[in-house]
């Protein structure tokens, strides 16, 4: 079979060289292994996203030398399998309705010993796990916020053990067969009230979709990884195998963000710099 390779920007900001080096390492992998390259655009959140950005991302990926197939797919326009696709772990009863406002679940966070997933988030306390299910169906007829919780622990057991096949490596250094923790996630969002999916739900649903064998990207996405291989295992998806890569950091050794306006790829060209000054900048053999 054919390899399928993607890389999936979100269109809320412009492209810097953090970018620049996961879409070439990732076209560079996809080169080497034969295999066909796609670009999917993650536009789940309408607040962040404008087309302006894609229309600028697409640019910028064309000039970096990348090419994929057509059409691109854009999360946005698929919504309806996203929904289809948490009603099936609704009928396994792992999904539940969440009240709990982001101040309600800092309050309980002020115990300096809760619990908190890989990125420092606290826990979500599930004190609406249990609540009773007509209960919950006024509250949301009512217009009360919410989101769609995963039973973390029943889908976890459900699943049994999990683990994934790396070829990068994770922040301490994980490699090859690495067993998945989705528990230190808690109860993750696959949905709320005003997003009927969420990035994990979307990713999973996507890369299933498109038949992508082979995920390359940023090591900041390692841990979410295992609720990946989670969802996978209880939708019978097939798991991709992961290359997590290092990020490309600033001179003081922060990761790079989107409002880093001097490392946009846009005024990097704007500046006169070719591919290959990109490429040496973020450490890449020349082409
Ligand atoms: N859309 C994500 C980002 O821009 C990448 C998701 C992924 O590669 O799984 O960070």
């Amino acid at each position: 079979m054919q390899p399928v390779f993607r890389f999936a920007p979100s269109p809320n900001g412009e492209l810097h060289l953090g970018h620049a080096y996961s879409a070439l390492l990732d076209f560079d992998l996809c080169r080497r292994a034969g295999g066909r390259f796609l670009v999917r655009i993650e536009d789940i959140d309408p607040a962040r996203c404008r087309p302006e950005y894609e229309a600028q991302i697409l640019d910028d990926l064309a000039w970096l030398g990348l090419a994929w197939e057509q059409p691109v797919r854009r999360q946005s326009e698929h919504f309806s399998e996203y929904a289809a696709v948490r009603a099936r772990l609704e009928d396994m009863d792992l999904v539940y309705p969440a009240f709990l406002s982001r101040a309600d679940i800092a309050a309980a966070a002020r115990d300096p010993d809760w619990p908190r997933d890989p990125d420092g988030a606290p826990l979500y306390p599930g004190a609406d796990r249990d609540l009773d299910p007509a209960e919950a169906a006024r509250r949301i007829a009512v217009g009360a916020p919410h989101a769609f919780r995963l039973r973390m622990d029943a889908a976890a057991a459900r699943a049994g053990p999990l683990a994934w096949s790396e070829s990068g490596a994770g922040p301490a250094g994980e490699t090859g067969t690495v067993a998945a923790d989705p528990r230190a996630w808690g109860d993750v969002v696959l949905a709320r009230k005003e997003t009927p999916t969420s990035y994990h739900l979307s990713v999973l649903v996507d890369d299933a979709a498109q038949g992508v064998t082979h995920v390359v990207r940023g090591r900041d996405l390692f841990h979410a990884t295992s609720v990946h291989v989670l969802l996978q295992r209880l939708l019978g998806l097939p798991t991709p195998t992961y290359h997590h890569h290092r990020l490309v950091t600033d001179a003081s050794g922060r990761k790079l963000a989107k409002s880093d306006r001097d490392t946009s790829l846009r005024s990097l060209r704007a500046a006169g710099a070719t591919v290959a000054d990109i490429r040496a900048m973020v450490g890449l053999e020349a082409d």
